[in-house]
């Protein structure tokens, strides 16, 4: 891209809502998806995986200083682009405390350049109390423990990770490219090297056939890792996925808003964790009998074990409620994430 004057921040498509909203500084570490076959995913398709070089990242850090520098000292931004000075500014109002590495699996970056990107940000930003990734179970089960303490002593605080299901069947189904095993070995590597640990957890996508096998053997995958935040992210169905084609033909049955709480009750029963368990997307549409949201759609979400029994309550509230009030994640189109 052209940029004359030195102001262009490159930028990804997502970041997780929780990782400081509009205040989070992003950094694109990495350009899309090294794996981009998830057949319920519509980011990144077709779009070619790249690392991005040590110094063009260093080059965004730079901008982002010079554009700090610029604000404070009150400086003329009208050569800035509308959407850096957007971040930019809002990060800066906030205190510039927490950044998030772009794109999918920021791991995969070979240990010792992803090390100098994050002792270099956390050098040019020393207010940043927080710096987060997204990550591939399998990708972290790759690198030993001794270079993910590294990379953890270098500023990355915490890893998401799409779980999705601990069940086999379905991550073969849905092409994950990761086995239950993968997951374990990577969350309990991540726990081990000291990272604060965040599973997402797609309720639904087994489909109605597959519901229990999902909901039993993604409690007992989650289980054993123990993860700080177990995340919910329902399924919905993208019109860009291949998942969209399964469906059209009857090949995936999606389940109903009551089908995903019996879902969510078993695995609530199995979950013998003590992580906080949280519903933070607007996916959870389920509304209790007052009509509004079921679950608490805070960041902080439950504590477990001690508020299990709340939730239990809570999905059988929900089963009480007539179905069609609802929110039907099969009759819309956002996506999850
Ligand atoms: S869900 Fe994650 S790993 Fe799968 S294709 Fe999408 S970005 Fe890649």
């Amino acid at each position: 891209m052209t940029d004359p004057d030195g102001y262009h921040l490159e930028t990804g498509p997502i970041r997780p809502p929780n990782e400081g909203g509009a205040g989070s500084l992003l950094i694109r570490a990495t350009r899309n998806c090294p794996w981009d076959r998830c057949i319920f995913c519509p980011f990144y398709k077709g779009q070619r995986f790249q690392i991005r070089e040590v110094d063009d990242i260093k080059g965004d850090i730079d901008t982002v200083m010079k554009i700090v520098d610029m604000l404070e000292d009150g400086s003329d931004m009208s050569k800035v682009p509308y959407q850096t000075l957007y971040m930019i500014k809002a990060w800066n109002r906030g205190g510039k405390r927490t950044a998030f590495l772009q794109d999918s699996n920021s791991l995969i970056i070979p240990t010792d350049q992803l090390v100098e990107v994050l002792e270099y940000l956390v050098e040019s930003f020393p207010s940043l109390e927080r710096i987060t990734s997204y990550a591939r179970s399998d990708t972290i089960a790759r690198k030993s423990v001794h270079e993910l303490k590294r990379i953890r002593e270098a500023g990355l605080t915490r890893l998401h990770v799409g779980l999705e299901s601990g069940d086999e069947e379905v991550l073969e189904l849905v092409k994950k490219g990761v086995t239950p095993e993968q997951h374990i070995e990577g969350g309990k590597k991540a726990k081990e090297a000291g990272f604060e640990l965040s599973e997402y957890v797609m309720p639904g996508l087994g489909g109605k056939e597959l519901s229990k096998q999902h909901a039993y053997n993604t409690a007992k995958v989650l289980n054993q890792i123990d993860p700080d935040y177990i995340r919910m992210r329902p399924l919905t169905v993208h019109p860009l996925t291949e998942l969209h084609g399964l469906r059209a033909t009857d090949q995936f049955r999606m389940t109903s808003p009551h089908e995903r709480l019996e879902e969510l009750r078993s695995m609530v029963e199995g979950l013998e964790v003590s992580s906080t368990l949280c519903f933070d997307h607007f996916l959870n549409g389920w509304r209790g009998r007052d009509g509004g949201p079921l679950f608490k759609t805070s960041f902080s979400g439950y504590r477990l074990p001690d508020e299990k029994e709340q939730i239990l309550e809570l999905i059988q509230e929900g089963l009480d409620v007539p179905e069609s009030q609802h929110l039907d994640p099969r009759r819309t189109r956002m996506n999850s994430f």
